[in-house]
């Protein structure tokens, strides 16, 4: 099944995808579908193209880590870690596939982008061992793990530069695949490619890091784990690059979708609104 979030007749609705059509079900959220509720149709089926897609689910955790790809290690020139580096992102940093990356140019000048492997918990995890990580997922989606570089460094600890509104695009479709671990992964910005790389490059799989996290605290329900970022960001090309406004982002996960996003980088000159918060 690829579950869908999406706006239909003024709200937002739960569905999945059968052929080119969405079929509406009864649950309202996907934190239900997860819990095995409301799994019925609900109504006639409604053509893909005329739904607008919405993010898959509010997260309560989004758990994080950095430099979990081998290809990363090599373009840095760097020793891989012998554990998973964690960091956190705010649920109020999701945005929606198609929705605007937006910050106020004068909060950053540098930001980048990271195509990851999303994954979303299905039921409580606690003191997992690795052998059974797996059966705590319930499916897997694209995330963009947005990164003001420049705060990001500044600060030290990162979670005011990745956590800012709009800066981790997470989406369209929520599936399950049968190995994690050998995915495709694509970024292109305005069409140029900038990461191609496969999960199979991951330090710490998907499976070790469900048990490592579960160590430390418990993973509930719809908690989402971003899985770390191939070699390609902007950052670490040479010479660097940002993005900038009105570049599009899209990161291609094999077998899971597109997560396509426009960039604002809102200031006075675009005549640009302070950017809305996401409505759950
Ligand atoms: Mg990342």
């Amino acid at each position: 099944m690829r579950w869908l979030r999406f706006e239909s007749g003024g709200r937002a609705r739960i569905g999945y995808e059968r052929g080119a059509q969405v079929q509406p079900v009864v649950a309202e959220s996907l934190q239900e579908i997860i819990a095995g509720r409301g799994t019925a149709d609900a109504g006639a089926p409604v053509p893909r193209g005329d739904v607008t897609v919405l993010a898959p689910l509010r997260p309560g955790k989004i758990l994080c880590v950095g430099l979990n790809y081998m290809d990363h290690c090599r373009e840095q020139k760097i020793e891989p870690p012998d554990r998973p580096t964690l960091f956190a992102k705010f649920p109020t940093s999701v945005t929606a596939p198609g929705a605007p990356i937006r910050w106020p140019a004068d909060f950053s000048s540098q930001v980048d982008y990271e195509a990851e492997l999303a994954v979303v918990i299905g039921r409580e995890a606690k003191r997992v061992p690795e052998a059974e990580a797996l059966s705590y997922v319930f499916g897997y989606t694209a995330a963009n793990d947005v990164s003001a570089r420049d705060v990001q460094f500044a600060d030290g600890q990162w979670v005011r530069a990745k956590s800012l509104d709009t800066f981790c695009p997470l989406g369209s479709e929520l599936v399950q695949v049968d190995d994690p671990q050998n995915l495709k992964l694509i970024t292109r910005v305005n069409g140029e490619v900038m990461q191609d790389s496969n999960t199979s490059e991951m330090i710490f799989g998907v499976a070790e890091l469900i048990s490592f996290c579960s160590q430390s605290f418990t993973l509930e329900a719809g908690d989402v784990i971003l899985t770390g970022t191939p070699w390609g960001c902007g950052e670490f090309m040479e010479p660097k690059r940002s993005l900038s406004h009105g570049d599009v982002v899209e990161c291609e996960i094999e077998g899971i979708g597109v997560l396509r996003n426009p960039v604002i980088s809102w200031q006075d000159a675009h005549g640009e609104p302070a950017p809305p918060r996401v409505a759950w």
